[in-house]
């Protein structure tokens, strides 16, 4: 087995900067209508609903290519957080957090099946608990879509340690909780 670190650099994407396009708000929907190739940098960096799981090593079963996620995170991740403690200088420590481009998500087969990009690039949309649809940036972690407070870094474990932290994330909560549904309006 060997491991893959599964790290993203969605804030850092080269594309083209069109000063209006990124200044203007967001159209509702928008992600509905563009490919990831056709998007700006406001609408690219909205995409991410910072769950967070792209943080969080998976490792690769060398003979079959069968992935298995663990709950150890990124030794950059804070938890607590739900993002990673030193973007800035990521790279100095982390050599292989990975950048996101509309070319190699359809490639990057340990993205979780909720990342929103891969769902973009995929034609689907995207789920109740993306800030997009709810307007509130705390609803990945209502779905318990995120690893908020959910992993450990990674520290000295080696193959063996990461082996026995294999794990099976619970899918999100399909809809609202009620309690949630009477306060705020999820919009469709
Ligand atoms: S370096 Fe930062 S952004 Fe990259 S995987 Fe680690 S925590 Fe995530
Ligand atoms: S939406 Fe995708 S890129 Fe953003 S944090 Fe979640 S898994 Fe990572």
């Amino acid at each position: 087995m060997s491991t893959k670190t599964t790290l993203l650099d969605y804030q850092n994407s080269r594309r083209k900067r069109d000063a209006e396009a990124d200044a203007s708000p967001l159209e509702d929907g928008y992600w509905r209508r563009k490919k990831l190739t056709e998007m700006n940098e406001r609408e690219w960096e909205a995409l991410c609903d910072r769950c967070s799981k792209c943080c969080v090593i998976s490792i690769e079963d060398a003979d079959t290519g069968e992935l298995y996620l663990t709950d150890v995170s990124c030794k950059l991740f804070d938890t607590k957080a739900c993002g990673c403690s030193d973007y800035a200088n990521r790279k100095q420590y982390v050599s292989d957090c990975v950048k996101l481009t509309p070319k190699n998500v359809p490639k990057l087969d340990w993205l979780p099946r909720t990342c929103a990009y891969r769902l973009v690039s995929e034609g689907k949309d995207l789920f109740w608990w993306h800030p997009l649809i709810s307007g509130d940036e705390n609803t990945v972690h209502v779905a318990k879509a995120s690893v908020r407070n959910k992993t450990r870094p990674e520290g000295r474990l080696q193959m063996p340690g990461l082996i026995k932290r294999i794990t099976r994330w619970p899918a999100p909560l399909e809809k609202p909780p009620a309690k949630y549904r009477k306060r705020r309006r999820i919009r469709r």
